[in-house]
């Protein structure tokens, strides 16, 4: 179909019934990962998507359209390890051609982002962000069980010479495991013109990698942050130049006599969430489109493309829209949460 046949379809816009407008797409590559992080795979007996079922790029071309034609500008690239995507700098370099996406930012753990950091930013991709949830070598490998701490601040290197607009640092916060770095790790970022976010750990697949006891919350987070620097005031912020198009609340401190904004962001799924203000969907990589993460319901729009077209997609992501909860149901407790796991929700 030519693109002003999908452009009529779309019809310009999503919004939810909550009334709140959707623009915002985590597009999912890929299931496979390189690390098994602790909290968001187990180390084996994963089942992986079949590689006929993954969305081709022509597949994942069509789809973006259909969602650029219903008002979505921006797009966020992930997985799974979305650099483990074979030819993952060709789609980026496509992506970038489709009417109406204006941004375009991808999440990775930075295994191979020494090598992908250049031609990444070369094919379009504006902000990244780099997972890092411990600067400690021995834990790093601890948590990621197969993760090399050296390699990914080699990509980070390599990533601000690269020339991204931001560059965000992902921390998620886990008691007893990091909460004694989170001053370290805003330092890390900081002493780099990068930005430091931490995330709240949420109990997906079951609440089966989630232990409520490690759950370490904004408020002490902030408590954190606030008691390294006791001479400064923390206030809340508007992020900055920071400010994508993601959920994070953002802080700022303010150090006597002035200087440079020392900001962080905090991504408060469980104890302050944002649903209300929620203007995203995931799609994973086999085209299952999901309204929310707490939840397993999806529209799978691989089927509907590989059966009906682009105008029918156009039809089922309204259909998935329009099923969107009210908020999630993570309880404190990690019960609630969806059976699937990030890496096949679109994380
Ligand atoms: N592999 C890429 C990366 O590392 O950014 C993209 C996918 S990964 C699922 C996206 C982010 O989700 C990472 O920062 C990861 O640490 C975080 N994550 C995974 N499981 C999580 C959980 N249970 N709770 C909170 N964040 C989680």
């Amino acid at each position: 179909m030519d693109i002003t046949g999908i452009e009529r379809a779309g019809g310009g816009g999503l919004t939810d019934p909550q009334g709140r407008r959707i623009d915002y797409v985590r597009l999912s590559v890929t299931d496979r990962c390189n690390y098994r992080c602790t909290y968001c795979m187990p180390e084996r007996g994963i089942d992986h998507i079949d590689r006929a079922d993954i969305l081709s790029f022509e597949e994942i071309l069509a789809i973006v359209r259909c969602f650029a034609s219903l008002g979505v500008r921006r797009l966020r690239i992930t997985g799974g390890e979305p650099t483990v995507r074979r030819d993952l700098v060709e789609l980026v370099r496509r992506l970038r051609t489709v009417p109406g996406i204006d941004e375009l930012s991808l999440s990775t753990n930075g295994h191979l982002l020494a090598e992908l950091a250049v031609p990444l930013r070369a094919a379009g991709i504006a902000r990244l962000n780099v997972s890092l949830d411990t600067l400690d070598a021995d834990k790093f490998a601890q948590i990621t069980r197969r993760g090399d701490v050296a390699r990914v601040r080699a990509g980070i290197e390599a990533a601000r010479d690269a020339g991204f607009a931001t560059i965000k640092i992902n921390t998620v916060a886990v008691k007893g495991f990091n909460d004694g770095e989170v001053a370290a790790l805003c330092d890390f970022a900081w002493s780099r013109g990068l930005f430091p976010r931490f995330i709240e750990q949420m109990p997906m697949a079951g609440g089966e990698m989630f232990l409520p006891g490690e759950l370490l919350s904004a408020q002490e987070i902030r408590d954190l942050v606030a008691a390294a620097w006791p001479q400064a005031r923390l206030v809340p912020d508007d992020g900055g130049g920071a400010r994508g198009a993601g959920p994070a609340r953002y802080w700022r401190l303010d150090m006597p006599g002035g200087g440079t904004a020392r900001r962080f962001g905090i991504i408060s799924a469980m104890t302050e969430h944002f649903c209300d203000a929620c203007n995203r969907v995931r799609l994973s990589a086999s085209g299952a489109l999901h309204a929310c993460l707490g939840f397993d319901d999806a529209v799978n729009l691989r089927d509907v493309l590989r059966s009906d077209g682009e105008l029918a997609v156009i039809a089922a992501i309204h259909l998935a829209i329009s099923a969107k909860r009210p908020g999630h149901t993570f309880g404190l407790l990690g019960i609630g949460g969806p059976r699937k796991s990030m890496i096949s929700i679109g994380g």
